[in-house]
């Protein structure tokens, strides 16, 4: 069969197909990380699952590379290359909530922001990433990470079904029924599978939550972790908390002469009833001595969107990420030593819970495999000056490698930089020979492999 040319693709998709002498081609090849600067040959603005399966067909048929974006987050810039195609999702933005059933079906190319916007009038809701422009793809194929996760598991536990165009350019359901070892493969394993055109959750009754941003002082911060460690093991499970330490932005609740200062915080979303909320603050505001804090009910759509100011597309991105089943006295000691020289108002570090309802799933149920671990940690540079990328990355590189002893081998897929490919076999652990087969299966020649690549066996 003859191969898709450039021109046929161009008739053959809805959406804008930009190559490198349309005008608007510079703002479409950019990713969210300024860091990352590819030159793809097209960027196909899929508008509809027939624009992905044929932009899917033209990369094969021609043996080209082929990326695919959606909110456009990942730090490595997976969402693009040099001289391949990418599908661009993000005019795919389709969304139904069925209140009744209590779900939600989103398409590819949603962010979290999008996705919680439409759920929130049905007072409705799921995990999803902490801040409000990430991507509803990247996040969920990698696990998915948020204020929720305690209590209502990752945005994996909580993934139905999702439409899949395959490399060979069908588009088949996967769910627990159809296509079962593709649907288990989906839910950890990243884009190696196929594309996402959308994604059906299970959606759980939050509204507003009860919302705690408390920054101790910088000098509490080993009384802060220890007691982080304890609180969060037994914590009631309508509470997510993560610890973490960042320079206070110019915010109003913050006193003016201590911006620009270190601190260490937590970050609580109590998730149960809204009445409570006060009473469930009380453990974490004693945890130590308070600098600044806003305590307070919000739309838990607002709550997802509070640090995106901080966040905007364009600054420099190099995060390490591991996994711990305990925060060891050791691994406490690398916090004090490395948290407080954060280096950018934009930089953090944030430990995660991910016990309680995460915790319950097998770790053979589904492809993200670190069921056992208690915390996923991430070292997350950003900065908007290229100038400050040597400091920058030798902050994120040390803490992290004095974090490692304390830590599991594999950390999660979607806080990892590019050049953590060698440890792909240990961020599935046990599973990974079964994502192997499933890759040989949906993409025996790998066509889907800009990502944390599985190689098909
Ligand atoms: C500011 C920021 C905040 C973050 N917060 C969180 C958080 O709270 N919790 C958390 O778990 N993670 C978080 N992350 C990490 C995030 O999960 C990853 O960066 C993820 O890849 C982002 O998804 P995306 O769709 O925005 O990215 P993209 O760059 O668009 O996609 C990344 C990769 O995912 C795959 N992909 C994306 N969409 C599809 C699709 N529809 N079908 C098939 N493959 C697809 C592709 O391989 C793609 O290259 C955050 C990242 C950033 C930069």
């Amino acid at each position: 069969m003859p191969s898709l040319t450039m021109q046929e693709l161009r008739g053959a998709v809805r959406g804008p197909v930009i190559t490198r002498d349309d005008p608007g081609y510079d703002a479409a090849r950019k990713v969210y990380n300024g860091m990352i600067d590819r030159h793809p040959n097209a960027i196909v603005g899929a508008v509809d699952v027939a624009d992905v399966m044929a932009a899917v067909a033209y990369s094969r048929e021609n043996g080209r590379i082929l990326s695919v974006r959606g909110g456009s987050h990942s730090v490595p810039g997976f969402g693009t290359n040099d001289d391949g195609i990418v599908i661009d999702l993000s005019r795919m933005k389709g969304i139904r909530v069925d209140a009744a059933a209590r779900t939600v079906r989103a398409e590819g190319g949603c962010t979290w922001g999008d996705l919680f916007h439409a759920t929130y009038p049905f007072g409705l809701t799921t995990t999803g990433g902490i801040i409000s422009t990430t991507g509803i793809g990247g996040l969920t194929l990698g696990g998915g990470i948020g204020h929720l996760t305690r209590g209502r598991g990752l945005s994996v536990d909580n993934l139905l079904s999702a439409d899949v165009v395959t490399a060979d350019g069908r588009c088949i359901v996967a769910s627990e029924k159809e296509n079962p070892d593709l649907f288990w493969a989906l839910r950890g394993g990243g884009g190696n599978f196929g594309v996402v055109t959308s994604f059906e959750y299970r959606l759980h009754p939050v509204k507003d939550v009860y919302v705690g941003l408390i920054f101790f002082e910088l000098a509490a911060a080993r009384q802060v972790l220890e007691f982080y460690r304890q609180y969060i093991a037994t914590a009631p499970e309508e509470m997510g908390a993560f610890f973490a330490y960042q320079i206070a932005p110019p915010l109003p609740f913050i006193p003016e002469k201590r911006h620009g200062e270190p601190f260490c915080l937590m970050v609580a979303c109590w998730a149960g009833p809204l009445d409570k909320g006060e009473q469930a603050m009380q453990p974490i505001r004693k945890a130590g001595p308070i600098a600044a804090e806003l305590v307070t009910p919000m739309p838990f759509p607002a709550l997802n969107a509070a640090f995106d100011p901080l966040l905007p597309p364009g600054l420099q991105h190099y995060w390490k990420a591991s996994f711990a089943s305990e925060i060891t006295d050791g691994a406490i000691e690398a916090h004090l030593k490395h948290g407080p020289k954060v280096p950018a108002v934009n930089s953090t570090m944030h430990i995660y819970p991910i016990n309680g309802a995460a915790s319950r799933v097998p770790a053979d149920a589904t492809a993200f495999a670190y069921r056992d671990a208690r915390f996923a940690t991430v070292i997350a540079g950003m900065w908007p000056d290229p100038a400050d990328n040597a400091k920058n990355v030798k902050w994120v590189k040390d803490y992290y490698a004095a974090l490692q002893p304390h830590s599991t081998a594999g950390g999660y897929v979607n806080f990892m930089a590019d050049d953590d490919q060698g440890r792909v076999k240990e961020n599935y652990k046990g599973n990974y020979n079964r994502l192997a087969t499933i890759k040989r299966k949906y993409d025996p020649d790998n066509l889907f492999h800009i990502n944390q690549n599985i190689l098909p066996s």
